[in-house]
């Protein structure tokens, strides 16, 4: 239903004049000026708008060459899924010894879904083997929830740029380089007190890609807590 621009009667859909019925005004030339200009003064915010959002995306991510190295380092914690982050020596009984080098890659390629988490989930209400093998068990889980966190780190950079922020960016790298050194700290303390037990079926110990793992997700706490700042500056220049 539309109005009439001056006396705001109601102008049915049967009404073809280019006249209003009540108060005879010629509706489309009727302030074609001032429409005309509020049309361009639309246009022109949406294009501001539409220009600080490229602006802003751009300037993010490619800025100078700090944010390119930031944008960068993004990517360069996926390197841990190749890196050795532990090695192990399985003592299984008819199995006999099998030492092998835990990396994610590795492992959700050929162990994970051949793993038997039945008995696994059964040891795991063993009252002298319970406690260590859940710490084994969620120090694992750990290692994929640091990927994780950096997936959506990565989600995160693309979608805060145009809005230059990088607070979530923070939270996530920290709790990558958390998860990180909780799964190191929870396979060293779960591996040493199987050991201590009657059946040390399992030896290992931490590998370097761990800690290169914990090295690279705080190297971009680091890099988004400087350029948070930076960020900031450029968001009140802008306001
Ligand atoms: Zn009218």
């Amino acid at each position: 239903m539309a109005l009439c621009p001056k006396c705001h009667g109601i102008l049915n859909f049967w009404n073809v004049k280019a006249e209003c019925p009540y108060c005879g005004v010629n509706i489309p030339n009727y302030d074609w000026e001032a429409s005309l200009d509020a049309d361009a003064e639309k246009a022109e915010k949406s294009w501001v708008k539409f220009r600080r959002f490229t602006g802003n995306l751009k300037s993010a991510l490619f800025g100078n060459v700090f944010r390119i190295i930031r944008f960068a380092c993004t990517f360069l914690p996926l390197v841990v899924l190749i890196l050795p982050l532990a090695n192990y020596t399985l003592n299984l009984p008819f199995y006999g010894d099998w030492s092998n080098n835990f990396t994610l890659l590795d492992f959700s390629m050929n162990t994970l879904l051949s793993l038997n988490w039945g008995s696994l989930i059964g040891l795991m209400a063993s009252e002298t083997l319970g406690s260590p093998v859940s710490m084994l068990i969620i120090s694992i889980l750990l290692t994929y929830l640091a990927i994780v966190f950096g997936v959506l780190n990565f989600v995160f950079v693309l979608l805060k740029a145009p809005s230059l922020k990088a607070g979530a960016n923070i939270v996530l790298c920290l709790l990558s380089t958390v998860s990180f050194a909780t799964a190191g700290i929870l396979f060293t303390s779960s591996v040493s007190q199987i050991g201590a037990t009657t059946a040390p079926f399992i030896d290992g110990s931490v590998q370097f890609g761990l800690f290169v793992g914990i090295a690279l997700f705080t190297l971009n706490v680091v890099l988004n807590v400087l350029i948070n700042r930076s960020f900031k500056k450029q968001r009140k220049a802008q306001a």
